[in-house]
């Protein structure tokens, strides 16, 4: 099944559970546009290139659409098309005014210099110029794009239609009318979803027993913000092994050593196992699978210990483990629910941008904090109620369900159907 196949085939079961009629799948199954640029660009190295840039709008039903653009060697345009149609049910589950896109051009930014990257994103924008703007498009940075690609996009942009439009493009630097906190909204907005899960299901997160797999950003933060909450992290994981210390390990210390040396392994105390994997089999309260997709199999699920799962990775847990933790009472934040920190925090930022106007850090992530938690709840009190039809459903049901409802609604008010 390709990535894609598997996206739709989510929407379809989502729209089954909700019992939507077909014409919604129909129409929520479908990109709106797509849109394909070609970028020529002479390289630092004298070689000409014609890069090709895709832009996939899949829906507007709740507003302009938004979504990051990805910069990979093996992106294809249908990858694109599953991640937008990702980001409308992320967009629309987290209560925001927008509909779902995704962008990329397939290149490996590690092979480029600054100047060619800086070229390649203007060119970009310039082509797509006519579909984005700030009430019609706004991206953000996804895998292999950054803070100062946008700097370089919003520029262009603003050079394009003649004066400065701050809001067309999120999670720029600060000094670019982007927040600080979008630094850590994800990882952040990860641990307020564990932490409220833990007072839901295990009486808080005082002394709770945390692993996180995966120590980049996301991971990080998690892991940082759920040790200021009370919680004890005992292990870490990055591609070089795992550090785990049953007495709960010293994060901010975790975080020096892996941003400094390049791995968790160089953690001076605790013990150092070399398998990466080791940190999903830990005996913990909650684990946070936050490096990359199909991380827990039915191959590997039977040794996951952990009660509540936060997803800060996206795809981390595959359907089929999914069912097999959902029976042994595990529960599973889903990802476009646990690691929507991020946009969350693209679209506060999008609104200041909007009115020119400036929240200091700590109102931001009180903002951010009430969004989450509040996504959280609706979601988990949807959960309880399709459970108490008897038949197994999952949180990520529960997600998908109430994401597709306000997407249904607003296109049955627009009569698109
Ligand atoms: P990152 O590159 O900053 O960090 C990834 C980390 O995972 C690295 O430390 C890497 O060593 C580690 N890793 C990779 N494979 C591993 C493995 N098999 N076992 C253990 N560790 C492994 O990436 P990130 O931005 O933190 O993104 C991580 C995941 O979170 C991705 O799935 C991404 O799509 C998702 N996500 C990130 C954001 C964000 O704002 N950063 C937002 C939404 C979703």
């Amino acid at each position: 099944m390709s990535f894609l196949n598997n996206v739709l085939d989510t929407v379809k079961r989502g729209c089954e559970i909700g019992g939507f009629p077909e014409e919604f799948y129909e129409v929520v199954s479908k990109p709106e546009r797509i849109v394909i640029v070609k970028i020529p660009v002479k390289l630092s190295s004298g070689k000409f290139t014609v890069f090709q840039g895709y832009r996939v709008q899949h829906n507007s039903a709740l507003g302009p659409y938004k979504g990051g653009i990805r910069f990979h060697p093996d992106l294809t345009l249908e990858d694109d098309i599953a991640l937008a149609t990702i980001m409308t049910l992320k967009n629309s589950l987290a209560g925001l005014p927008y509909g779902g896109a995704k962008g990329g051009i397939k290149l490996n930014p590690k092979e480029l210099t600054q100047k060619d990257l800086e070229a390649i994103c203007r060119g970009y924008v310039s082509g797509l110029r006519v579909v984005l703007g700030e009430y019609v498009d706004i991206p953000a940075p996804d895998v292999g794009t950054n803070s100062q690609m946008m700097a370089w996009m919003v520029d262009e942009y603003s050079k394009i239609v003649g004066h400065n439009v701050p809001g067309v493009f999120t999670a720029k630097p600060p000094i670019l009318h982007g927040n600080p906190v979008r630094e850590y909204a994800t990882g952040f907005g990860c641990a307020v979803m564990s932490r409220e899960m833990a007072n839901k299901l295990l009486g808080g997160i005082e002394g709770k027993k945390v692993s996180i797999q995966g120590f980049g950003n996301t991971g990080q933060w998690h892991a940082y913000y759920l040790s200021k909450m009370g919680a004890k992290v005992v292990a870490v994981s990055d591609t070089s092994g795992t550090v785990y210390d049953p007495s709960g390990l010293d994060v901010e210390l975790a975080i020096k050593v892996k941003n400094t040396t390049g791995k968790v392994l160089n953690y001076p105390k605790g013990e150092k196992i070399a398998d990466p994997q080791a940190s999903l089999y830990v005996d913990v309260d909650i684990l946070g699978p936050d490096a990359m997709e199909n991380q827990i199999t039915v191959e590997n699920v039977g040794k996951v210990k952990a009660k509540i799962i936060v997803e800060g990775a996206n795809g981390p847990t595959t359907p089929a483990a999914e069912m097999e933790l959902a029976k042994k009472g595990a529960v599973v934040v889903p990802d476009f629910l646990a690691n929507a920190g991020g946009v969350v925090m693209s679209y506060l930022e999008w609104v200041e941008n909007l009115q020119w106007y400036i929240w200091d850090e700590e109102e931001t992530r009180a903002k951010l904090e009430k969004i989450m938690k509040s996504n959280l709840d609706r979601t988990y009190k949807k959960f309880e109620e399709l459970r108490s039809s008897g038949r197994a459903y999952t949180m990520r049901d529960a997600a998908l369900v109430l994401s597709l409802e306000r997407i249904y609604h607003a296109m049955r008010t627009r009569g698109w159907i």
